[in-house]
């Protein structure tokens, strides 16, 4: 396959780890398409994919790694372990689960999908985590849809602070008391829904900055999460629009741009609140 010189940049997880800024997401994308999917973004240049044992499309990506002739560690994979299986042995059993799916040794990034605070049981599962970590099958750990509160729960009884949380995070939503927690714990912000489903790229304020640059709307929301640091995995099912998404990193949005995007914040959710889901 042809491979594009063009780079991503890389982001420091605590942990010593890099991680590209840039990913691809499969949630939603149909199990039956994500080999070929996946692999459309390999052609573009992508190198990070994000899936989870609830999209039940690891399978796919799997096989998308195995046809593409990349070497193991030309690609970040991340997964995730579900709601239903925290807890100490069946997290390990999920994880063993997904290596499978995946056909891998190890993954990138292991997460805990959201930290279902009702159940109770996501300071064990991260327990579990902080051992596949200590094995090496998981190189680098973190959690999703986590708030200060889970955070500091989970730092407080393993010692080990996740590297990265991934959070609903869009101009709709921008959340920055979350951000600022995670700046301070050096905690890398992963934004989920960074095009907030698609749903934005209406806005007026975007659209005038996207044709002040001669970019689409899409990739001015882009933009502006990587000129914030966020690590970014927009979804497509569709072929310009993956390659559309992957090129934001020859423009440069202005102080002003990224200001009249901040006012866009209005504190909205596309997805469920962790406080309460699962
Ligand atoms: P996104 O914000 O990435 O938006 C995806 C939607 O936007 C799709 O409908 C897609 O359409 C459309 N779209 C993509 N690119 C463009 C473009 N250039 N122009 C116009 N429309 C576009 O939402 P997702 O919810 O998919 O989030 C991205 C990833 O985040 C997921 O795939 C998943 O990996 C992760 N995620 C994690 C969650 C968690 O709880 N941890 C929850 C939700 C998502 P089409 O595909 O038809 O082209």
């Amino acid at each position: 396959m042809t491979t594009r010189t063009e780079s991503v940049p890389l982001v420091d997880l605590g942990d010593g780890n890099p991680m590209p800024q840039l990913g691809f997401g499969v949630f939603q994308v149909p199990p039956e398409d994500t080999a070929q999917i996946v692999l459309w973004a390999f052609e573009v240049g992508y190198r990070s994919i994000d899936t989870a044992a609830a999209y039940e499309n690891e399978a796919g990506v799997g096989e998308a790694i195995a046809r593409s002739g990349l070497s193991r560690d030309q690609v970040f994979v991340t997964t995730k372990v579900w709601n239903d299986d925290h807890g100490h042995d069946r997290a390990r059993r999920s994880f063993e689960r997904s290596l499978e799916r995946l056909d891998l040794e190890y993954v990138d990034l292991y997460l805990i999908h959201w930290p279902a605070p009702a159940a109770g049981r996501y300071v064990e599962t991260w327990e579990a985590l902080c051992e596949l970590k200590s094995d090496g099958r998981a190189r680098s750990i973190g959690v999703s849809n986590f708030l200060p509160e889970h955070l500091e729960r989970i730092i407080e009884a393993s010692g080990v602070t996740p590297v990265l949380n991934q959070i609903e995070l869009h101009p709709r939503l921008q959340q920055p008391e979350l951000r600022a927690f995670h700046s301070e714990h050096r905690i890398a912000t992963e934004a989920w829904s960074p095009l907030g489903k698609g749903q934005l790229l209406g806005d007026e304020t975007i659209r005038g900055i996207a044709s002040a640059h001669e970019r689409t709307p899409a990739q001015v929301v882009l933009r502006w999460h990587i000129q914030l640091g966020n690590v970014v995995i927009p979804k497509s099912v569709t072929p310009e629009r993956i390659e559309e998404n992957f090129h934001v990193f020859d423009f440069e949005l202005t102080a002003d741009e990224m200001e009249a995007i901040h006012g866009l914040d209005a504190g909205d959710r596309t997805g469920p609140d962790p406080a309460t889901f699962g």
